[in-house]
């Protein structure tokens, strides 16, 4: 069967090229593939940037945003062939630390956890992919291709829940929420923001286009300059972009007793020469919190479920802004102005 695979850590490497079926060891569940999302991510690791490949092995199957249909569904007693399924991305450490013992495998202490597609086992980006069933999701069928949103919505979701549970430390009564960054993450970040009935805030370099455009129809306001400049001190600020400079703003500018959730995973980013006790002294005489959020675990992926399953289905549709055929991952992996989600399509749902 044809895959898209990649040499983790040299640049360049990334080919579709024809591979075995696959291993029987990776789950009883066996899954035809529809598409696969693509991210920040991927690019790193099709870069060289980030990425292991499994054991022994120097290639890595690429894609962890996956979308499936399945064949056979194993030894699930809930599945049935056909079905729409997603593959959970992280596995848990082999000690387990306290966390993965748990099932909190997003809270991984000892970083020795797995990521499909991303650290030590392949990914989806294959004709087929077998899953363990206990990691597979079934999707609501109305959703079709709009499943493969569902591992960005995990992300969000998580950091949703890491924003409510600071936020229980005290008397916290939040009206607003300011998301930096537009991209699929931003974007879901913002429909989850509107599903808790906040006012809704997103800020973006974009001016024009289908960004704009997405977040109005959320009913949500868009801003396109400066945190410092969109009139109020967001309750929660959260944070996609990974950009240094939006960090250090929203840290600046996050209300007093408010939350700021770093989501974006970025480089470098430094900002000047920040005076960082002077920084600390707002946070501390403020009460604020700057919570950092990663990944997510099973009960963040059926929250992700249901939360897709309640949105509109037209504004879902226009964060899929791109599909490119497997022969054409190397386009998918471009960022075009108005890309938002862009898939590398398989099948037809
Ligand atoms: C994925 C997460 C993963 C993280 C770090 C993100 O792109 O969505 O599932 O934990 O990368 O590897």
């Amino acid at each position: 069967m044809k895959a898209i695979t990649v040499e983790p850590g040299r640049a360049a490497s990334a080919r579709l090229e024809e591979v075995a079926e696959p291993d029987a060891r990776e789950g009883s569940v066996l899954v035809e593939a529809v598409a696969v999302g693509v991210c920040g991510t991927d690019v790193e690791i099709v870069d060289g940037n980030y990425g292991w490949a499994p054991p022994g092995a120097s290639r890595l199957v690429l894609g962890h945003e996956s979308l499936g249909r399945v064949i056979d569904p194993g030894t699930s007693g809930s599945l049935a062939p056909g079905d729409l399924v997603v593959g959970i991305v992280r596995r848990p450490d082999p000690v387990p630390c306290p966390s993965c013992a748990v099932g909190e495998w997003d809270m991984c202490r000892n970083g020795r956890y797995t990521e499909r597609g991303i650290k030590q086992i392949h990914g989806f980006m294959s004709e087929r992919w077998r899953v363990e069933p206990e990691y597979a999701i079934k999707i609501d069928r109305s959703l079709g291709l709009l499943g493969v949103l569902l591992e960005p919505t995990t992300v969000v979701t998580k950091a949703w829940e890491q924003v409510t549970a600071v936020g229980q430390r005290a008397f916290w009564e939040p009206c607003n929420v300011l998301v930096t960054g537009a991209g699929p993450i931003g974007l879901l970040a913002a429909l989850l923001g509107t599903q808790r009935g906040l006012d809704v805030h997103v800020l973006d370099r974009m001016e024009s286009g289908a960004k704009p455009a997405l977040v109005r129809a959320l009913g949500a306001t868009y801003h396109a300059g400066a945190i410092a400049d969109v009139g109020f001190a967001p309750d929660i600020i959260v944070e996609c972009t990974g950009a240094g400079a939006v960090i250090a703003d929203a840290i600046k500018h996050v209300a007093s007793g408010g939350i700021v959730c770093l989501t974006g995973v970025g480089t470098g980013g430094r900002v000047g020469s920040l005076p960082i006790a002077d920084v600390a002294a707002d946070v501390v005489l403020r009460n604020n919190v700057v919570v950092g959020s990663v990944n997510a675990n099973k009960r963040h992926w059926y929250k992700a479920g249901a939360a897709l399953a309640r949105a509109d289905r037209g504004w879902l549709a226009g964060l899929v802004s791109r599909s490119e055929p497997p022969e054409q991952f190397a386009r998918a992996l471009q960022r075009e102005p108005d890309d938002i989600k862009v898939v590398v399509r398989f099948a037809d749902v």
